[in-house]
Parts: structure tokens; C-alpha cells; sequence
């Protein structure tokens, strides 16, 4: 059975990425490896929209994170942190342990934090070193406008501003210099069709003088090491040589296809996915959704087990179940990376096929039917 994979990381990889990374392996110092390295860092830029450096991290996302705080903050700094969702819950864990003041702003899973509530936690925490944020929380479906809530903490603060890109970059308009990020995470196997394994992190230039100033808590995972190295189109240690060959030919089609147009298709695509889900009548759970990735209440009387059961066992398709108290209640369809509008239809296709193996009553064809008519009109 051909196996169809819509998880929110991994996401699915493309042959002509497979095939790069397949071949025999060189060494890192090699001056062929060195000119891959050279464009990867270059064509990082272009997916960030920045001048500054974005270095490469072996390591997955959450080794991203955790070099983030460990090498941007000390021990007692207060750093706010928002936790609407299981990937905002991470960074306050991650606060706790390296600096060990943290304030946890908890938001209902399904919602992103306001702008005005953020304003008002500035003017009671002005003192604070830093804002983490997430940008996509893919346990919620959720998008934060990155771009307001931004411009408010310059605007407030001298916090740092931190943002977890891991489903956003490549899913959504992101502008790392034009809307004054400080930091920004993503992570191979999230929206740039890779495996698992590469943490890729944009630096902005005061979080590089703030970086410099620190002593180091982390030696592997340290920003300090990589953007030295970095700065010599250079790793600090052994890169995953394969990977970041995968990396380049990655780029490649997402420099092909345009940052602009990537945002466009992974919003229509969202949208068609949004339109299949309310034509079988399911409910969806997000009330700013996601464009990598869809979160569905299930239909009542539907049990995830037997759900998923038939989604995998006779349909070859994988999405992912809910997180914490959604384990049973929500699951998600994602949409990141490597997707067209034909993977719309077969996944709504898929769904479909599951709910008749398990008797629930739907019409026919109605998610189907939907999906096409959010791409090619009624
Ligand atoms: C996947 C994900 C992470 C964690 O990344 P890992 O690669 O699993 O370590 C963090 N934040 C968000 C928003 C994610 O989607």
C-alpha cells in the first residue's frame, strides 16, 4: 500500500532530496562539501528574508530551543514566555531550567495571544529579557501574528524577541529583518520537505552582541560556537553532512518555486483542507488557524482509535492525533512542505473512506466535492 503521510513533522520528502542524500558520502572539509555549505547558509537568508546569519544545527528542533535560551540568557534573567499549546509549553520549560525566572503566559488551546495582553505583561515585567514565541503551535493549528506582536515588544521593551518558526517558516509570510525578530527556529523535517534532524536559527545582530557577552552553559549546543563557525562558512563540529546536502537541493526548489508563492499555495491548501472538513460536517478547533497544519474536532460517536485505524489500515494515510487532553477529541491534518492540491483531495478522499468503514453518516463525496471547488470554483 502506498504509504501518505500528513503529519506536521515529519513531512513527506521529495525523490530528487532522497536521491542527493544517497549518494556517497564526502568529507565536511572537503572544498566540494564547503560550496554546498556556502549556498545553504546564502539560500537560508532567502527563506528567513534576512542579511543575518542562520546557522545549522544538528540536532531537531527542540536542540534549536534548547541552544536559543542557553545561549541568550543567564542564569536568573527574566525571560516571558507564551504557552498556548504543547511547543509554547516547551519554552518555558526550557526558561525554568537555564535562567530559572520565567513568566508563563497560558492562552486556551485553539486561541494566540492577543496583542493587548502581550502590551499589558511588558508594562508589568519591564525588567524582562526576552519574549519566546510561537509562531505556528502545531499542537492547536494555530497562528500567531508574529508580525504585531513583534513591532509591540520593540515598541515596549528591550526583550529579545524569540520566535518558534518550526511550522510557520515556509507555511507563512514571515519577514525575520523587516519585523524585528531576534531569534528565529526552524527544523528540517517541518515545512523544508527534509528528514528529521537539522535546527536551522536566524541571529539577529543585537542577539549576536548578547551572544557574544555570555559565558557558555552548553558546549554542543551553543550559538556562541556555531556563529563563529559560521562566520567562515563553517560547523563547529561534524555537520550531518547528508542532510545538509539535502538541505541544498531543498533550497533549490523552494528558491524555484518562490517564498512568495510557497506562502500562497500553503493557504490555499489550508483553506481547501478548512472547506473539506465543514462539507462533512466536522467541526474545526482553531480560531486562528494554521496554514501548515489543520486541527478537526472528532465527529461525536467517532473514536480515534478506530478512526485512525481505518485511515492507516485501508487508506495508507497518516495524520497525527491530539496532544494532552485532545488526545481523543481533535486530530490534525497537515498540509506543510511537499503538498499540492491533489494531496488535498486524496487526504479529504481518505477521510471520507474512513468514516464510511466506520458507519459514521455523511454524504458522499461532500469533502471531496468541496476541495475541488475551493481550487477551481464553483
Ligand atoms: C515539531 C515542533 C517542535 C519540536 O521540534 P522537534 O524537531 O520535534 O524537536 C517545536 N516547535 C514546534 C512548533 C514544532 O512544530
Amino acid at each position: 500500500m502506498k504509504k501518505r503521510l500528513f503529519t506536521p513533522g515529519p513531512t513527506p520528502v521529495p525523490e530528487n532530496v532522497m536521491l542527493r542524500m544517497a549518494a556517497p558520502i564526502i568529507h565536511h572539509r572537503n572544498p566540494e562539501f564547503m560550496e554546498i555549505l556556502t549556498r545553504v547558509h546564502e539560500d537560508l537568508k532567502y527563506l528567513f528574508r534576512t542579511t543575518q546569519p542562520v546557522v545549522v544545527l544538528s540536532c531537531s528542533g527542540t536542540g534549536g530551543m534548547e541552544a536559543t535560551i542557553s545561549s541568550l540568557f543567564k542564569k536568573g534573567d527574566k525571560v516571558i514566555t507564551v504557552n498556548a499549546g504543547k511547543f509554547g509549553e516547551r519554552w518555558g520549560e526550557l526558561v525554568r531550567i537555564f535562567t530559572g525566572n520565567c513568566v508563563e503566559e497560558k492562552v486556551a488551546w485553539g486561541s494566540a495571544i492577543q496583542p493587548e495582553r502581550l502590551a499589558e505583561l511588558l508594562k508589568e515585567h519591564p525588567d524582562a529579557k526576552g519574549v519566546c514565541l510561537t509562531h505556528s503551535e502545531t499542537s492547536t493549528g494555530t497562528a500567531a501574528d508574529i508580525q504585531t506582536l513583534s513591532a509591540l515588544i520593540r515598541e515596549h521593551s528591550d526583550a529579545l524577541v524569540v520566535v518558534d518558526g518550526i511550522t510557520a517558516v515556509g507555511a507563512h509570510e514571515f519577514h525575520f529583518d523587516d519585523w524585528g525578530v531576534d531569534i528565529c527556529i526552524t527544523g528540517s523535517q517541518k515545512g523544508l520537505m527534509m528528514p528529521p534532524g537539522l535546527a536551522l536559527i536566524a541571529v539577529s545582530e543585537r542577539a549576536q552582541d548578547i551572544i557574544k557577552g555570555q559565558s557558555m552553559t552548553q558546549y554542543y549546543l551553543s550559538l556562541k560556537h556555531a556563529l563563529k563557525a559560521h562566520a567562515g562558512d563553517d560547523t563547529p563540529f561534524t555537520p550531518a553532512v547528508s542532510l545538509v546536502i539535502g538541505l541544498d537541493e531543498a533550497l533549490q526548489m523552494i528558491k524555484a518555486e518562490g517564498i512568495e508563492n510557497i506562502w500562497k499555495r500553503h493557504e490555499s491548501l489550508a483553506n481547501a483542507c478548512r472547506e473539506g472538513c465543514n462539507a462533512l460536517g466536522m467541526k474545526l478547533f482553531s480560531n486562528s488557524p494554521s496554514f501548515a497544519v489543520t486541527p478537526v474536532w472528532l465527529p461525536e460517536g467517532v473514536k480515534w482509535s478506530a478512526f485512525n485505524k481505518a485511515l492507516k489500515n485501508s487508506n495508507g494515510i497518516t495524520v497525527a492525533a491530539g496532544q494532552d487532553d485532545y488526545k481523543d477529541k481533535i486530530f490534525r491534518i497537515s498540509h506543510l512542505g511537499f503538498y499540492d492540491e491533489l494531496d488535498m483531495l486524496t487526504v479529504i478522499g481518505g477521510i471520507e473512506r474512513a468514516l464510511k468503514e466506520i458507519n459514521f453518516p455523511f454524504e458522499i463525496g461532500a469533502g471531496v466535492s468541496a476541495v475541488q471547488k475551493a481550487f477551481l470554483g464553483n
